[in-house]
C-alpha cells in the first residue's frame, strides 16, 4: 500500500534500503520507516536511556555494535532501519498484529533482510551479517 520515509534515505545504504521499501510497499497495510542512520552520541544517549528502564524505553545497543551508526562503516551509511505499521493515522505497536506477524515472517524468508524479533526489537530491520561490512 504505502511506504512513508521519515528519514534520509541517503544515509541509508541502499541495498538495505531498496529491499526495505519493495518489502513495505508490497503489503497491503500503511507502514513508516522512522529511523535510519544514527551517529554515536545518538545512538549512546538512547542506549544509557534504555538500559535504566528497558522496559519504558525504545530499544538502542552500544554505538559500537549498532548497525544504525553510519560510523561503524567505510561509507558512513547506515544498515538498518526502524519501521512502524500506521493504522488510521496512529502508530501500531502490537506486535500480535497480523500485519506485524506477516512481515516479520516475509523478513525472515528473506536472503538479505533480517529481524529484530531475534533480539526483542520487532521493528528493527538490518541487513544480513551486517557486521562483515565494518571493516574499521
Ligand atoms: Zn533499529
Amino acid at each position: 500500500m504505502s511506504c512513508i520515509v521519515k528519514v534520509d534515505a541517503s544515509l541509508i545504504d541502499s541495498g538495505v534500503y531498496a529491499d526495505v521499501v519493495a518489502l513495505l510497499k508490497s503489503r497491503s497495510e500503511a507502514w513508516f520507516i522512522t529511523q535510519g542512520w544514527r551517529d554515536q552520541l545518538t545512538e549512546q544517549a538512547g542506549y544509557n536511556k534504555f538500559i535504566s528502564d528497558p522496559v519504558h524505553n525504545p530499544k538502542y545497543t552500544h554505538p559500537s555494535n549498532s548497525a544504525h551508526v553510519g560510523a561503524n562503516f567505510p561509507d558512513g551509511k547506515s544498515r538498518a532501519v526502524d519501521i512502524t505499521l500506521v493504522i488510521a493515522g496512529k502508530d501500531d505497536w502490537d506486535y500480535t498484529h497480523p500485519a506485524w506477524q506477516a512481515l516479520i515472517a516475509q523478513i525472515n524468508a528473506h536472503p538479505r533482510l533480517h529481524s529484530g524479533v531475534w533480539f526483542a526489537d520487532p521493528d528493527h530491520i538490518e541487513k544480513v551479517h551486517w557486521q562483515r561490512d565494518k571493516g574499521i
